[in-house]
């Protein structure tokens, strides 16, 4: 997660402003750095040439999430606010978003594009990848429920080559799987708050949305018609009850899942 230093989840808003302050804040301050990838219109307050690999890796996410959830891609733009400093990017987000509260990482969206806003530090890059990944889903998706929206930030947060077995959350499902538990999935879309949601929800979203990827390919099937209805605002139902009577050995397939992963 983004705030992994601080214990404090990254923040996901969907701000309901007047006007579009987007155009403003690309307007309004010469950025020393810009950068187009994909849909990400990166500017940042230092050199960008350092981060190219990054910036790659950003241009082909919104392919992998097209692939992986057949959503399709953005119709719009996203724009990245990168910072080399904690102070001046916190001064920065007091100025335009006075009421958000802090955190190391944000996702930000109005009416207009969605904003995203970081600042160098020894997690950049991946809170840069898991805002982003927020932005994408929120630019594809009329709404995503908030434990799914996280667990695949988590998901799409490391790099492409550690998503299915290097991300730091598989060690510790894999041996909760081994002993029996499996994380329960009702649980976590009853939360209604990015407040209520610490490191082990976290995982547990990230270990239902592992799961959806790489287990079964029901599951894989219930995720994508799940996120279709979304998209065509039919009612979508409770992803829990579609996996469960798609697959009513659904625990027991979870944690053979885990237990058998490599
Ligand atoms: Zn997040």
């Amino acid at each position: 997660m983004a705030c992994s230093a601080t214990s404090l989840p990254s923040l996901s808003l969907s701000l309901i402003l007047l006007g579009n302050i987007t155009s403003d804040l690309c307007a309004e301050t010469r950025w020393p750095d810009e950068h187009s990838a994909g849909v990400f219109h990166c500017h940042a307050n230092f050199e960008l040439d350092r981060f190219e690999q990054l910036l790659g890796q950003m241009a082909t996410l919104q392919q992998d999430l097209t692939r992986q959830l057949r959503v399709p891609p953005a119709s719009e733009s996203i724009h990245l606010f990168l910072f080399e400093q904690k102070g001046t990017y916190a001064e920065y987000l007091r100025l335009h978003f006075p009421d958000v509260p802090f955190r190391r990482a944000l996702f930000i969206k109005e009416q207009g594009p969605g904003m995203v806003f970081a600042f160098l530090n020894n997690d950049f890059e991946t809170d840069v990848r898991h805002e982003s990944t927020h932005a994408l889903l929120h630019a594809s998706l009329p709404v995503v429920p908030l434990w799914l929206d996280e667990g695949l930030a988590e998901y799409f947060e490391v790099t492409a080559s550690e998503r299915a077995h290097s991300n730091p959350h598989l060690s510790k499902v894999t041996w909760a799987a081994r002993f029996g538990q499996t994380p329960d999935l009702a649980e976590l879309e009853r939360i209604g708050s990015l407040s209520k949601m610490g490191a082990t929800e976290y995982r547990h979203a990230w270990a239902w949305v592992h799961f959806m990827l790489h287990g079964p390919a029901e599951a894989h099937d219930e995720l994508v018609s799940f996120l279709t209805a979304i998209r065509s605002l039919s009612p979508p139902g409770v992803l829990s009850d579609r996996l469960q009577q798609r697959i009513p050995d659904l625990e027991l397939r979870f944690r053979e899942h885990f237990r058998n992963w490599k």
